[in-house]
């Protein structure tokens, strides 16, 4: 299945981040050839290929479109 993003989605990935706060939720920081996405729990960034990438997301949560601030305040 094919799911639309662009550049600071807030998506929904398939697999929790094995982290403390054990979220899915992660903004798309850099796209490209490779995706970096931020871990909205503790903050971590991942790089992966984006093929790797259209496999794990699930789907898009919000499109802000600009960079959450973090650690986010809310
Ligand atoms: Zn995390």
């Amino acid at each position: 299945m094919f799911t639309a993003y662009s550049l600071y989605d807030i998506v929904e990935m398939k697999k929790p981040h094995p982290c403390k706060e054990r979220t899915k939720r992660f903004q798309i920081v850099m796209t490209g050839a490779d995706i970096k996405i931020r871990c909205l729990g503790c903050g971590n960034l991942i790089l992966m290929p984006r093929a790797d990438f259209n496999e794990r997301v699930r789907r898009v949560l919000e499109s802000p479109g600009r960079p959450l601030p973090f650690p986010r305040q809310d």
